[in-house]
Parts: structure tokens; sequence; C-alpha cells
């Protein structure tokens, strides 16, 4: 049976949230009920790590310099790279794009072999990407105040507060995250265990959600398993 169109389909559940805002912690949780996560972020490190799909290319394309004695891709020698040449953004990311969207939809595939309930995409960059938002059921947002945030990563990483306020400054804005929710977690005034909680809480949300979308085509078609 092919699982992307079955009435037993996951739901595919994007998740979002500023930086500091417990996304991790939320995910890590929806991946202890069971759901499978696939994260972003670790893919696109990923390719470029030590040994990644991208490094080939990268090194055929840029040359040995821009390539660390691990063999990963030197991020500091291609940001200096990037600034003097506009042109050698586009060329990475004509190499690392496609390659992470092969990895991304590897991993989708190997959910769906699982027969998994829930398909998490833990995708930071959920709110400017029409292409990932159109790829979802649902959107899980989890929110919380500015000032938390900066308090959260400081004590995290030991980052200043204007550090964090610059990075925050870069991210989507609580507003635009919360246009595009579905279902929202506000993680302001909640302890660790009150937000953990609240995701298991949301569990009977997510199954009304996927008998809701069975039977209806994958909105990431990804092949069958
Ligand atoms: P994100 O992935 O959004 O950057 P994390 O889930 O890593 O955020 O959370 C940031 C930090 O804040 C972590 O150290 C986490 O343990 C802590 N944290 C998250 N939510 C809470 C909460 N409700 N109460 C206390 N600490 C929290």
């Amino acid at each position: 049976m092919n699982t992307a169109t079955s009435p037993d389909r996951p739901l595919l559940l994007g998740l979002t949230g500023g930086i500091g805002s417990g996304k991790s912690t939320v995910a890590s949780r929806l991946a202890a009920l069971g759901a499978a996560v696939i994260d972003a972020d670790a893919i696109a490190r990923s390719v470029t790590a030590p040994g990644g799909s991208a490094m080939p290319a990268i090194r055929a394309a840029f040359g040995d310099a821009f390539v660390t004695p691990e063999g990963a891709l030197d991020r500091d020698r291609m940001r200096q790279q990037v600034f003097s040449d506009p042109d050698a953004k586009q060329r990475l990311e004509a190499i690392v794009h496609p390659l992470v969207g092969e990895e991304t939809a590897r991993q989708t595939r190997a959910a769906l072999a699982r027969h998994v309930s829930v398909i998490v995409f833990d995708v930071p960059l959920l709110v400017e990407s029409k292409h990932w938002q159109a790829r979802v059921d649902r959107i899980l947002v989890v929110d919380c105040l500015p000032d938390t945030q900066v308090q959260r990563v400081m004590a995290r990483s030991g980052l200043t507060a204007d550090a964090v306020q610059r990075i925050i400054a870069v991210q989507a804005t609580r507003e635009q995250r919360l246009a595009i929710a579905d279902w929202v977690i506000d993680n302001d005034a909640l302890s660790l265990p009150e937000l953990i909680s609240q995701v298991d809480a949301l569990q009977a949300r997510l199954q009304q959600a996927r008998a809701a979308v069975a039977g209806s085509p994958l909105p990431y078609p990804v092949g069958g398993v």
C-alpha cells in the first residue's frame, strides 16, 4: 500500500519558533511521544560537515582552500568569499540546496516506512518559506516574549543580551509566526514540566487533525515507500 495516500497516512506538522522559544524542547517531546522529527537545520549542516554529500562538489567548484583539514566546509573562508563575490553564494546554494532537498525527502520516506502518526518538520525558516508552508498539513508555533528569549539564550549559550537581540532582530517577528499558526504553545509563564504537559495535551488535537487529512494526498510528495 502506498503510505502517501493511505487512510492512515501521518499528519505532517510544521514546527517553528524564534531562538530560545522552546522549539527544540517541544520537538524532543514530540519525538518521545512517537513522532518522527526532521530537523532542517541539522540536515543543512550535515551536507557541509566532514564527509557531507556536498563536500566533493564544493571542493571541485571552490578548491581545497574552502575545505578544512577535517573535510568540512570552511565557513569563515566562505563568508569572506561571499562578501567579496556575490556570485559565490549562488554557486554554493546551487550545490547545497538540492542535496538538502534529497536528504529531507529521504528522511521523510524513512518516517513514512515506519508508519509513524506524526512527522514533525522542525524548520526555523518556516515563516520565510512559502515552499515549506505548502508542504505541511498544520503548523505549530512555540511563542514567547523577546525578553524571555534573551534570558533563555543567555543562560544557555553565554551570549550577551545585545548579541541575542541582534539574532532576534533578523528572525521573523512573533506576529509573522502567529499569523501562520494553526496551534500556538505560549511558552512564557510556563515551567519546563508545564511545557512538556502542554505538548502532551496537544496529542489529541494532532490525532484529530490526522483523522481529518486521512486519505488526502501528502502535501509533501516524496515518492512511494
Ligand atoms: P529553541 O530551540 O527555540 O532555541 P530550546 O528548546 O533549546 O529553544 O530552549 C531554550 C532554552 O530554554 C533551553 O535551555 C531550554 O531548556 C530552556 N527552556 C525552554 N522552555 C523553558 C521553560 N518553559 N522554562 C524554563 N526553561 C525553558
